[in-house]
């Protein structure tokens, strides 16, 4: 498969470029010049496939000759080896619970499948030296460092910004230590973001093999559509149109969503649902695309203005228009969001997180018109990461999963910066 660039004035680039460069020289996302149709009698069968071997076959066309059919087997199978359970909440809507992997949330698939891609492509040709420059607004940093942690020849760097990740996801990128270094931004998430692209596209800091881990880069971002594969699994027997949300911040995660659907997955409604960061919402109301400044919600995973992948999903429909009939987002703020996990925990007893209840609340709006239909939000994190908002809202506390409890008798270690000079200097001094 080759990838181009979505600014369209960079080469083609093959999958393994893709993963290396993150961001085109053009500074445009890389994008799969096809997607691949899905024969019918494929989907007919699906259930027939366990979760490895599905999600071999559905990402060998966009990795290609890139890594040998063998190699990536190995490496989904590093990348799905805990569950992803569909849980039914109530009759015809589910949660799919996308949070039992080792740092507790979704990002887990995206940041396993990409260092197993990149540590195959660094054993191949001896190329000892990368280094994964990642902004997070809260689980993509403990993924990445977690998928990454002492991977030979690679250094992670974390940008967070100050005050606005939980404790424990704090705890999850400044723990780990040997190649992991945590830097805490006085910012936002779309300041960190902002450095991040700053640094890929400054010479000064070519020799250091800077690679992408965020969503931006193909290797995160395509594996993340297996989730809906794996649901729709559990749901074809019920042979009904299926909705689902899923709570949106950078909208990596629902573009994925999207490919699943162009390449025939049976998905009627993909709903993005977001906090009261609502430029995509906004622009599906008025038509007019117009961010404002981040604002910090109870959702601050998906504290976002500018959603990098965004573009991605106007290409896969061919533009805003074209995808009304399949695609929706929508906002919620932080009283919508509390009603959803005071609604989902009194009433049907499900501990949510705040994550979660945005996708619930979306996925309640569109049911209200089409209430015939199955219906899906994805539980994107595990309500322990959120515990301090959860109790107080709830008046209940998540109980820790005994894999974090370590990390709270672990020193953390933590770099502190303002501005992109900082952390170049810091980067040029790492190696
Ligand atoms: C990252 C994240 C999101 C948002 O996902 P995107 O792919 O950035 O839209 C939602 N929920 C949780 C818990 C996350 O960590």
């Amino acid at each position: 498969m080759q990838y181009k660039s979505l600014n369209q004035k960079a080469p083609h680039v093959s999958f393994k470029e893709a993963v290396i460069q993150g961001l085109a020289p053009d500074k445009g996302l890389y994008f799969p010049v096809s997607i691949t149709k899905l024969p019918e009698e494929f989907i007919s069968k699906i259930e027939q496939f366990n979760k490895i071997d599905l999600g071999v076959k559905l990402l060998k066309p966009y990795v290609g000759d890139d890594i040998p059919e063998e190699n990536l087997h190995e490496i989904v199978a590093h990348t799905v080896n805990f569950p992803f359970p569909l849980v039914e909440i109530m009759p015809g809507i589910f949660t799919l619970e996308l949070f039992h992997g080792p740092t507790l949330a979704f990002k887990d698939v995206g940041a396993r499948f990409m260092a197993g891609c990149l540590s195959y492509f660094n054993s191949q040709q001896g190329q000892l030296k990368n280094t994964i420059l990642v902004a997070t607004s809260g689980d993509t940093g403990g993924a990445v460092a977690h998928g990454f942690y002492d991977k030979p020849g690679i250094k992670v760097v974390i940008l967070y910004p100050k005050g606005k990740v939980s404790d424990l996801q704090e705890r999850q990128l400044t723990t780990l230590g040997k190649n992991i270094e945590a830097i805490e931004i006085d910012g936002t998430f779309d300041d960190c973001q902002a450095m991040v692209k700053k640094a890929f596209l400054d010479e000064e800091l070519n020799s250091l093999g800077l690679t992408s881990a965020n969503s931006i880069n193909v290797a995160r971002w395509l594996p993340q559509m297996l989730y809906y594969f794996y649901a729709y699994q559990e749901l074809k027997s019920k042979n009904k149109p299926i909705v689902i949300s899923v709570p949106s911040g950078n909208f990596g995660n629902i573009g994925a969503a999207v490919v699943a659907q162009k390449m025939g997955l049976p998905i009627q409604k993909l709903i993005a649902s977001t906090n009261c960061n609502d430029t995509i919402p906004r622009f599906y109301q008025k038509g007019v695309y117009q961010p404002t400044p981040t604002i910090p919600t109870l959702s601050n995973a998906m504290d976002v203005s500018e959603p990098s992948n965004f573009v991605r999903i106007l290409e896969l429909y061919e533009g805003l228009e074209n995808s009304k009939m399949q695609f929706n987002s929508l906002s919620f703020d932080e009283n919508q969001t509390k009603m959803g996990l005071k609604e989902l925990w009194i009433e049907y007893h499900y501990l949510a997180d705040p994550h979660g209840a945005v996708g619930y609340m979306g996925l309640k709006s569109e049911m209200n018109s089409n209430p015939e239909c199955l219906g899906v939000f994805l539980e994107t994190a595990h309500p322990a990461k959120f515990a301090p908002a959860i109790e107080t809202i709830l008046e209940v506390s998540p109980e820790i999963p005994e894999s974090m409890k370590p990390l709270f008798e672990t020193p953390i270690r933590k770099h502190r910066m303002k501005d992109y000079n900082e952390v170049k200097t810091f980067l040029t001094h790492l190696w």
